[in-house]
């Protein structure tokens, strides 16, 4: 099966939108009201008290400006008790004693970060701005999901594609992984990723699939830095993004001379059309092609310069389209 699948249409230029929320992991309460009143009790997913606490001689994780000489004390004794049990660990241990002599040496001005705070609000916020003000959208929502299209993006914090391209809930089911790679269809090895591509395409009947890479990606640049032989030094990232090493060795082909942001510019989007061609690897996503149930788009997000490139695969059945 002809991998030629990018005709890249003219670049979109939007007006780059700063995430200004995260997406909310919290189930949602059936209580109507605001959880943001004071009078409302929280959801039962959260409680108000701590969701970790660390066994001792374990260094609280999290050190301010106005933490009391007698915790440094205790910290710096446990280091060196770990240090005389285990010699081993002598140089890790001295670097943690010089980072923590260093951190308290400097007033840090910056409030500490409270996690579970960060997260009751912003459930909150949705709560209150989306979830309580569309009733009949999450009505609709409970009876199902019906989404038009099926997403691979890159599991990067910066490239959240219902905040970039503004989907809505239930309007796209969605897979994240490191370099929104497409492995090839594989029982053994991929069943998440077949597992999410069977759903979507057998059971929700999504009419779209797209692969979206982005700008910056750490996933791609491991891809074109890792040694393609060799013994890995990572437990899993070499090896999940090697499903891209098509796109290194055609990059590496014709643009061997360029520099590695250039190179990994062109791999961002070769990678794109890598899984675009694994896809064409699971039958249902062939028959969907064929019966013209289904199409597949590539797409480039680059938060550097705010654009969005979107394409179309040729196959031969299809003009490459752009939105
Ligand atoms: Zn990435």
């Amino acid at each position: 099966m002809s991998a030629t699948a990018a005709a890249f249409a003219p670049c979109i230029t939007t007006s780059l939108r700063k995430p200004s929320s995260s997406t909310c992991f919290a189930r949602l309460s059936n209580n109507s009201q605001s959880s943001s009143s004071s009078a409302t009790p929280p959801p039962s997913l959260i409680r108000n008290q701590p969701v970790f606490a660390a066994p001792t001689p374990i260094i609280t994780p999290t050190w301010r400006g106005d933490m009391g000489s007698e915790s440094y004390d205790e910290a710096i004794a446990a280091l060196k008790k770990l240090l005389s049990e285990k010699e081993d660990l002598a140089p890790v241990a001295a670097a943690k004693i010089d980072q923590i002599t260093a951190e308290l040496k400097t007033p840090d001005t910056k409030p500490a970060f409270d996690a579970v705070e960060r997260i009751k609000t912003g459930f909150a916020k949705f709560k209150t701005e989306k979830y309580v003000t569309n009733p009949a959208l999450y009505d609709e929502l409970s009876k199902g999901q019906s989404p038009k299209f099926m997403v691979f993006a890159c599991s990067d914090s910066r490239v959240c594609p219902s905040h970039v391209l503004d989907f809505q809930p239930g309007e796209a089911f969605v897979v994240r992984n490191v370099a929104n790679m497409v492995p090839p269809f594989d029982k053994v090895k991929y069943a998440g990723v077949g597992s999410a591509v069977e759903y979507a395409v057998l059971h929700l009947k999504v009419e779209q699939i797209v692969v979206i890479g982005h700008s910056r990606c750490g996933g791609i640049k491991g891809l074109m830095t890792f040694p393609d032989e060799g013994p890995h030094t990572t437990d899993f990232i070499e090896d999940w993004v090697k499903v891209g090493l098509p796109a290194k060795a055609k990059v590496k082909a014709a643009h061997g001379s360029a520099t590695l942001d250039d190179q990994c510019v062109s791999c961002e989007k070769e990678a794109v059309n890598v899984s675009l061609a694994n896809l064409l690897t699971y039958p249902f996503v062939r028959n969907g092609l064929v019966n013209k149930t289904l199409a597949l788009k590539g797409a480039h997000y680059d938060f550097v310069n705010g654009t969005f490139e979107l394409w179309g695969l040729d196959f031969s059945l299809t003009p490459p389209t752009s939105a």
